[in-house]
């Protein structure tokens, strides 16, 4: 199969860098071929069982997760950033068979372990020291590593989604699954194995695992991971400094909002007043850099202008979810407007429908995008509205029947769908994510601009669409106003309970300086208003301002806004 097929392809190649060692594709797949074995062993020369794994984003992960592959069981990774009670809920709705960790997670996961029979093996403290040691005398070494298996259907991985709207739901990808994702992605974005990527997402979400590991792998491309995002460490990887001569070359970043939010303010904090260096920066970032790309979560219009201004970059927004890897993206090579995520990615289908005023979707297709041969998008209907207006509907999407062989020219093709098989052990929600001919119902709401040919998110239908005095706002485009004031650090809209209207806009900010009290710093609020008066049409100002110290996060920077509504009015 393609990732395998790299260690053969290009066993020399550096695949992984950490900030000690490099390891080739040969190291890692001797070294996850000998792995395979002990876990052959522990699980008695069965297949097909669910092995959870914790390692942190070194070479470990890579090392575990082909291993797994390779003696046929199912991958569910889980993430150190998890606390107890989370990798415990992993551990028990996945009904994992084996736990793998590394020596500094050993003690948690037996407590993770206890009263299961749960196997648990602790990698070896010198695998690591090993892995470069491990080389292939031969191609013969090679082979093996069930090759097959990247062409069938059958269960690779469990991946539970973030858990924002409801408890995360574990999601089961085959291997056409993840090859068709990785192969509509290295098409669309131009990988090669001359990339050379900066990881710093976490290793247990669809963005880290699929975008920015298994791409790379199957491009052949080299992953320089650092152990966790630090704004000051990510500076010194793209500027080059105090970098290793051989770590100096990166052609690929990408990251989640909040993390392009947290260079920004790195940024201001260490070199904005130097212009010399602004300058600097931006001519390097620019020349330096092939592709930097933001997801996972909303990018707001104002931080997508700040990183232009000082990296001379367009961020490259893409829309995707667990449940089909990623559907939406800008395109590589024209205009990225920002708030706009694009059109579907190569191999994807996607429609706006419309729901009726009871929430239920209708038979209504208001556009229909599809992009099956590359760079072709086909559109159908996609008609202004009576008023005018571009139509707004809830996105669904599909993928057509393509796994591409990596590196190819030409689309080979296996027929099978590329969107989730499944929920793990969730029958009835699987029943009702898809529709009867076979589109998944994404959840969020979207508009589509006849003009720009292009999708804009407006928001999950359960929580970001706020329905007040008979109008639908888009949280998401009061957030992105909002965060354009100069006062605003962070901010979160919200839709609360009102006698009038419904609902009402409530935003819940985060501000520069000290926290006005809650009784109201009334020149703050004043000033706001205005801000907000100037920017949004009259029914989406805020009517009530709250402020606070931090807008809660996960690790993939999305905001769960029914915690947000708990920490700033108090339990309901
Ligand atoms: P759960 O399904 O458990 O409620 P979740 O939907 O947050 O959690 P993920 O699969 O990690 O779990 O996230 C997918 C969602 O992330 C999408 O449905 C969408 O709401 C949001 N999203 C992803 N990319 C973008 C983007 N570029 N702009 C706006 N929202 C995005
Ligand atoms: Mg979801």
């Amino acid at each position: 199969g393609p990732v395998f097929r790299n260690a053969r392809l290009f066993p020399d190649r550096v695949a992984i860098r950490d900030q000690i060692s490099a390891y080739t594709y040969a190291n890692i797949f001797m070294s996850a071929h000998g792995l395979s074995k002990e876990i052959s062993a522990i699980l008695e020369g069965k297949v097909n069982e669910r092995v959870l794994f914790l390692c942190p984003n070194d070479v470990h992960y890579v090392i575990t997760l082909w291993a797994i592959w390779m003696s046929g069981q199912i991958a569910v990774p889980v993430s150190p950033l998890h606390p107890k009670s989370l990798l415990q809920y992993y551990a028990s709705d996945s009904a994992s068979k084996l736990f793998i960790t590394v020596p500094n997670y050993s003690d948690l996961m037996h407590q993770v372990a206890q009263n299961s029979s749960t196997k648990l093996h602790v990698l070896d403290d010198r695998l690591k020291l090993n892995c470069t040691l491990m080389q292939a005398t031969g191609p013969e070494d090679l082979e093996g590593g069930r090759d097959d298996i990247f062409y069938n259907n059958s269960d690779a991985m469990i991946l539970y989604t973030s858990g924002t709207t409801a408890n995360p739901k574990g999601v089961v990808l085959s291997y056409n699954n993840l090859s068709a994702q990785a192969a509509s992605l290295l098409d669309a974005w131009k990988w090669s194995s001359d990339d050379v990527l900066l990881h710093t997402l976490p290793l247990h979400h669809i963005h880290g695992i699929l975008n920015a590991l298994l791409c790379p792998l199957y491009a052949g491309a080299k992953t320089m991971m650092l152990k966790k995002f630090n704004a000051n460490t990510v500076w010194t990887y793209l500027l080059g400094v105090n970098a290793r001569p051989d770590d100096r070359r990166i052609t690929l970043y990408m990251g989640v909002p909040t993390m392009y939010s947290m260079l920004v303010e790195e940024f201001e904090r260490v070199f904005k007043e130097d212009q010399k260096m602004s300058e600097y920066i931006r001519n390097t970032l620019k020349s330096k850099m092939r592709l930097m790309v933001s997801g996972s979560a909303p990018l707001p219009e104002p931080l997508h202008r700040a990183w232009e201004e000082i990296s001379g970059h367009r961020l490259l927004e893409r829309y995707g979810m667990t449940e089909t890897g990623m559907t939406l993206s800008n395109l590589y090579e024209s205009d990225r407007e920002p708030g706009y995520v694009g059109v579907p990615l190569p191999g994807v289908s996607a429609k706006l429908v419309a729901i009726n005023e009871g929430g239920e979707l209708t038979e209504k297709t208001l556009v229909d995008c599809s992009n099956v041969e590359g760079s072709l998008v086909y559109q159908k209907n996609g008609h202004k509205d009576a008023n005018n207006s571009d139509p707004i509907g809830e996105l669904l999407g599909k993928f057509y029947y393509i796994t591409k062989e990596i590196l190819d020219v030409s689309f080979a093709s296996v027929k099978g769908p590329g969107i989730f098989k499944r929920y793990h052990e969730r029958p009835d929600t699987t029943k009702k994510a898809l529709t009867e001919d076979g589109w998944f119902i994404t959840g969020d709401l979207c508009q589509y601009s006849i003009d720009k040919k292009k999708f804009k998110i407006l928001g999950r239908k359960s929580q970001d669409i706020i329905k007040s005095g008979g109008y639908k706002i888009s949280a998401l485009e009061v957030e992105s106003a909002i965060l354009g004031h100069p006062l605003v650090k962070d901010c979160c809209v919200i839709g609360t309970p009102d006698e009038k209207l419904g609902q009402k806009v409530v935003a819940v900010l985060v501000v520069n300086g000290d926290v006005p009290k809650q009784e109201g710093d009334q020149l703050k609020v004043s000033q706001l208003v205005q801000w907000a008066e100037e920017n949004l049409p009259k029914y989406a100002v805020p009517k009530e301002w709250r402020f606070v110290n931090s807008i809660p996060k996960n690790a993939m920077g999305k905001v769960n806004k029914k915690v947000v509504i708990h920490k700033a009015f108090g339990p309901h």
